[in-house]
């Protein structure tokens, strides 16, 4: 999607501080982080949000945990703790709609979330 930022740091017309990449996903540093540890995940194909995931989007989004996974572990968080978050649609609070996963660690986790 021309007007997407995510779509744009996926074809590296933004920069953004990558952490990791292949041919279907890119994780790189939030850029207004709320956490030590604060990744974004996300397909490098564009999906809006979680409602339009699709029965052939199924390998994709485990992917994604997959490399959420890695970077916890990468980073030296994976046995203290860590979250995935991933917000769909404004009263979740979602303001990117490019289906990203935060990966948020490296401090202890509130529940309930704000
Ligand atoms: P959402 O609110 O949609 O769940 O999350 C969007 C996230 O994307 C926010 O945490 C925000 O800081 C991050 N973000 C928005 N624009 C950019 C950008 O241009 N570069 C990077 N690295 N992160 C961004
Ligand atoms: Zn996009």
């Amino acid at each position: 999607m021309s007007d997407c930022i995510f779509c744009k740091i996926a074809d590296k017309k933004v920069p953004a501080r990558i952490i990791y990449e292949d041919e279907d996903a890119l994780a790189f540093e939030d850029i207004n982080p709320q956490a030590p540890v604060h990744a974004l995940i996300i397909p490098k194909r564009h999906i809006a949000n979680t409602l339009d995931i699709t029965e052939d989007d199924n390998h994709i989004v485990g992917h994604l945990i997959q490399i959420a996974n890695r970077i916890a572990s990468d980073k030296g968080i994976a046995e203290r703790g860590f979250r995935l978050v991933i917000n769909c649609n404004p009263e979740a609070g979602q303001t990117v709609y490019h289906l990203h996963i935060h990966l948020l660690g490296g401090r202890i986790m509130h529940w309930p979330p704000g």
